[in-house]
């Protein structure tokens, strides 16, 4: 092998102390992995470094924490035998050189100090196992035992090792796989897909976290469309996310057909990922068709149907977030409303896009308004193209009234004009129902339009209301 020097992509500062120090304690330290994969990518400079000592990473990490201006702390995880340190923007990870073996039921290892081969043949890609030396005498010199430098060229995920050791020995391999080929828009050599599929199960041993961890990167990415048809393509999807395994397939009765719920699911979280980096939004999207397996029926006389499907919906987003151990905050109840709220735009682009039907729009949608029509424009998939932009342009509408509506009556976070206290005083009520029908009247007299939202009509509408009522009126003052 050609010996190449990359000086270039340490020329930080901090590295050629990292060396320096390695040689005054008889060590030798790479930085290792990501760091290395996405200089070559040209990905930007990245923040995370990871530095492999053949020794000590502990000790190298103190005394050079030690000649760092401010000595900050070294952060040890005995257990790992890792060290960290933050300096300046950067987080600096050192760890000791480790061979590792596996025990089928963990993936946790038993650890032994190693060679640099050792280290680099425990990685889980040939792009993340590519070093750079930083020892004086070496620094810059890549190694590259498996030619990670031809794979990043190629756009192609391997591993190191046979495919069947690699992800069975760390399950979670698997997920990365998948997350990276999304994330570079690189191919899974296909002995390495073929091992996933045939490990899938393992993936049962991986906490709940790691994975969402993975999920969110996939979701994240530029076209997450890849990384789901990676999880079905193996076998991992029905694993983790059976509900959307689930919207697979087209039925077929009397001649009539559904879409395929699942790849039209896949296009619209495309679609949603050039308008939004929102995580949470993108899970929307994801999710928003779930409820669409459990509901779907056939009728002789109209066909498939999948009613009340965004409620079933949203109720399954609870579920799923709790399986997956996601936080069940005000993000789940987030995506739970834009589920449940999902055909709330598309039947009004349907039709006469009326202002009272705008107005009862922002009104329950409140200030996820527009993160709800993102989500619409996101769900035309159709092919016919006329169609399309008949869509298009009806949200167009529905988004230009949302914004007249809102200029006039500010209805997105609704506060009733009038309030409980004023209508009492008004009739010399106590607490009663009566009090809240009369709210409840204003509140729609203002949906339908039939009032501005503002206090003085509110209030006359409020005197007639309370007329019709038979209630009086506390002598006029
Ligand atoms: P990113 O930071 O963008 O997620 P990364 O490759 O830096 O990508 P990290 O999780 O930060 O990923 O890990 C740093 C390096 O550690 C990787 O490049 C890889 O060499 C190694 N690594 C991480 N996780 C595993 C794993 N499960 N099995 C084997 N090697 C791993
Ligand atoms: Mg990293």
């Amino acid at each position: 092998m050609t010996q190449e020097f990359h000086k270039k992509a340490i020329q930080h500062p901090i590295f050629k102390l990292i060396g320096d120090t390695s040689k005054e304690l008889g060590v030798e330290s790479y930085v290792i992995g990501g760091f290395v994969r996405d200089y070559f990518l040209k990905r930007g400079t990245p923040k995370d470094i990871d530095v492999v000592a053949i020794g000590s990473g502990i000790e190298l990490a103190k005394k050079v924490a030690s000649k760092l201006k401010g000595k900050p702390q070294v952060s040890i995880f005995k257990n790992f035998g890792t060290a960290m340190i933050k300096h300046q923007d950067l987080e600096l990870e050192f760890v000791g050189a480790r061979k590792e073996s596996y025990h089928r039921d963990s993936r946790k290892p038993v650890v032994e100090d190693g060679s640099l081969e050792d280290d680099q043949n425990r990685r889980d890609f040939t792009i993340n196992a590519m070093a750079l030396a930083l020892n004086p005498e070496n620094f810059g010199l890549l190694l590259d035992p498996f030619d990670g430098l031809d794979d990043l060229d190629k756009k192609r995920i391997k591993t190191p090792l046979e495919p069947n050791i690699t992800y069975s020995d760390d399950p979670l391999r698997m997920m990365r796989a998948i997350r990276f080929a999304t994330q570079l828009d690189f191919t899974i050599e296909p002995k390495s897909l073929t091992a996933i599929a045939e490990n899938k199960e393992r993936i049962k041993i991986i906490s709940k976290e790691r994975i969402v961890d993975e999920l969110h990167k996939i979701l994240l990415s530029k076209k997450p469309s890849i990384g789901f048809k990676l999880m079905h393509q193996t076998g991992l999807l029905p694993l983790i996310l059976p509900e959307l395994h689930a919207l697979q397939g087209i039925e077929e009765i009397e001649g009539q057909r559904h879409k395929d719920n699942f790849w039209h699911t896949l296009e619209v979280v495309d679609n949603i990922s050039e308008n939004t980096d929102d995580v949470w939004l993108r899970w929307a999207a994801l999710l928003h068709d779930i409820g669409k397996a459990p509901t779907k029926r056939f009728h002789k006389k109209i066909g498939w149907t999948f009613h009340a499907h965004e409620f079933v919906g949203s109720k399954m987003v609870f579920k799923l977030f709790k399986r997956l151990r996601m936080p069940l905050n005000d993000k789940m109840k987030f995506v739970q409303k834009m589920v449940l709220m999902s055909s709330r735009p598309i039947i009004l682009s349907e039709d006469h896009v009326t202002d009272s039907a705008v107005r009862r729009l922002v009104f329950d949608a409140g200030e996820n308004v527009d993160d709800l029509m993102t989500l619409c424009e996101a769900d035309i998939t159709t092919k016919n193209p006329k169609k399309q932009k008949k869509y298009k342009n009806n949200f167009q509408i529905v988004r230009q009234k949302i914004k007249e509506v809102e200029e006039r009556d500010h209805i997105r976070n609704f506060q009733p004009p009038v309030s409980g206290e004023e209508i009492m005083k008004a009739f010399n009520l106590r607490p009663s129902k009566e009090i809240g029908i009369i709210k409840e009247a204003i509140k729609e007299a203002i949906l339908e339009g039939e009032i501005p939202n503002e206090h003085d009509e509110a209030y006359q509408f409020m005197l007639e209301k309370g007329k019709k009522m038979n209630l009086k009126p506390e002598s006029n003052k």
